[in-house]
């Protein structure tokens, strides 16, 4: 049996992009991956797929598995020979418990490594635009805790004296306690108008934040319904928050936006709404899987009799390719056909194969994909293959054969389902509270949604979110389900449709 090891793995304060390099490398080989809930879920996707997941969090109703037990864990994996990554929020030695746990493994004689990551101070001083170090105000920085335990509560650090200190002060659990601290980092010898920011959630599209002063901070934090986890920054440096905090003033910050396209699907979307500060709610509504299809082989053995090959979506161009290249090991396989596609996504995916494309319509619709054909030149029994899915709209391959008298042949290469929402976890966050927007990216998408309503009922007092259409196909949808439409993009493309909720929301 091999060796087992337990990797003390700092997970960062929150963007999965602040992860290092090492604790990635990790996470995906790992066999077992021990996390709590201060590491990004989203970590989680990116282990192998035996990998076994231990969650020793707080659960709601239940009280959090005691420190030993948590050891015990460890211990027990690694002593099966396992690789085990103990993921822990922010850094493993600051206020992490790291410590106790390496001792352990020490004593057990379990061997073990520790990788750092980025602290919440660090993290949460960065997206507030608070210097922690500045020539002119601060020369140090404290990191400090509120409360040592959770569970008793007490206080072991001496304010008083850290008002002393004379720099940067990072107070982390310090939320529950805050007027008391304030009080007596006062009564130590700072001014009542020292500055003082606390950001929740740091480094995440939920970060929220204020700045006040050492005098107001307690009722701020009240007012503005701040929670834990935060991290309390106080000094002369924290001043800067009016000028720097940029991470709270890009265009969508602050605003949760639903998508509800296939998970496969949504990455370039999600990736847009979170590069300009969106915290994105995932609804996968369809599910898109590969066809069994028994037409692909007879299709393939008569490639080369087709003048032109016509790519209805991107998930059509992708499953075809796929397919084609289990068949053939070489692109001229595909013969001297023209290609059209229906809009640039969809180009996108056939370029990506060297291949060029001779028409794009205007409009990514099917109706001017059409139209864009039959004046291109003679259709009249022109061999053509349409590559679609299993719900395609038949108008396109209808006014080829009648109107262009061409020899149609259709190839659907994937299949659009609807999804359950029942175990979604972001639906269940959807449902608590709500999104500023939602996006339809499809017919489909619409269908889906209006037929799984009652999963996606929101709470009382949920924001109702703004319903946002790529384009004129799904927009129609929209109307027939009684679906109303806030905004459509102005053509049927990510970005249209990114710069359709900015400018609904901003
Ligand atoms: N080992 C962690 C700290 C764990 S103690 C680290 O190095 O960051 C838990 C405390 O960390 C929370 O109560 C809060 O004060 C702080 N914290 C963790 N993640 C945070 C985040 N994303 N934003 C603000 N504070 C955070």
């Amino acid at each position: 049996m091999s060796e087992g090891k337990v990797f003390l793995v700092g997970a960062g304060p929150g963007d999965p992009g602040l992860v290092t390099v090492r604790a990635r490398e990790l996470i995906e080989t790992c066999d077992v991956l021990v996390y709590d809930y201060l590491a990004n879920a989203e970590l989680q996707s990116w282990v192998k797929a035996d990998c076994e997941l231990v969650y020793v969090g707080k659960r709601p109703g239940r009280h959090s598995i005691p420190q030993d037990k948590i050891e015990d864990i460890l211990v027990k994996h690694a002593n099966e020979g396992k690789q085990v990554v103990r993921l822990k929020g922010g850094d493993p030695f600051v206020f992490g418990r790291g410590g106790e746990e390496a001792c352990r493994l020490h004593a057990d004689g379990i061997e073990f490594e520790i990788v750092p990551a980025v602290t919440a101070a660090l993290g949460a001083a960065a997206c507030a635009g608070i210097p922690l170090t500045h020539r002119e105000h601060s020369s140090s920085v404290c990191f400090l805790t509120g409360h040592e335990d959770m569970e008793r509560g007490n206080m072991h650090v001496d304010f008083a004296k850290a008002a002393q200190l004379g720099g940067t002060l990072c107070i982390y659990m310090g939320m529950g306690h805050i007027s008391e601290i304030t009080d007596k980092l006062i009564a130590g010898g700072l001014p009542p108008e020292t500055p003082v920011a606390v950001i929740e959630w740091a480094t995440l599209p939920r970060q929220r934040s204020l700045c006040a002063t050492l005098a107001t901070v307690a009722e701020a934090k009240k007012k503005a319904g701040l929670k834990p986890p935060a991290i309390v920054i106080v000094g002369e440096v924290a001043r800067y928050y009016g000028e720097l905090n940029w991470f709270e003033r890009r265009p969508l910050s602050g605003k949760r936006i639903a998508i509800t396209r296939s998970r496969e699907q949504a990455g370039e979307l999600r990736g847009k709404l979170e590069a300009l500060g969106a915290e994105v709610l995932s609804l996968p509504l369809i599910k898109i899987t590969e066809a069994e299809s028994h037409e692909t082989v007879d299709v393939f053995d008569g490639m080369a009799h087709y003048d032109w090959v016509v790519f209805t979506s991107p998930n059509g161009a992708r499953f075809f390719f796929k397919k084609f290249f289990e068949k053939f090991a070489d692109l001229r396989s595909i013969g001297g056909v023209r290609i059209a596609c229906i809009g640039e996504s969809t180009a996108r995916e056939v370029k990506s194969q060297h291949l060029a494309v001779d028409v794009i319509p205007e409009t990514a619709v099917a109706e001017s994909l059409a139209e864009a054909l039959l004046t291109e030149q003679s259709l009249d029994s022109v061999n053509m293959l349409v590559v679609t899915g299993n719900r395609n709209r038949d108008v396109l391959i209808k006014r080829l054969e009648e109107e262009g008298h061409a020899i149609v042949d259709v190839l659907p290469v994937y299949t659009n389902e609807p999804s359950d929402m029942s175990e979604e976890p972001d639906a269940e966050s959807f449902r608590q509270r709500g999104a500023d927007a939602i996006t339809f990216t499809s017919a489909s998408t619409v269908e889906n949604f209006v037929a799984q309503s009652g999963q996606l009922q929101l709470a009382k007092g949920a924001t109702r979110p703004k319903a946002i259409s790529i384009g004129p196909i799904t927009s129609a949808a929209m109307k027939e389900k009684g679906v109303p439409i806030d905004a459509e993009a102005k053509e049927s493309s990510i970005d249209a449709l990114v710069a359709a909720i900015v400018k609904k929301l901003v």
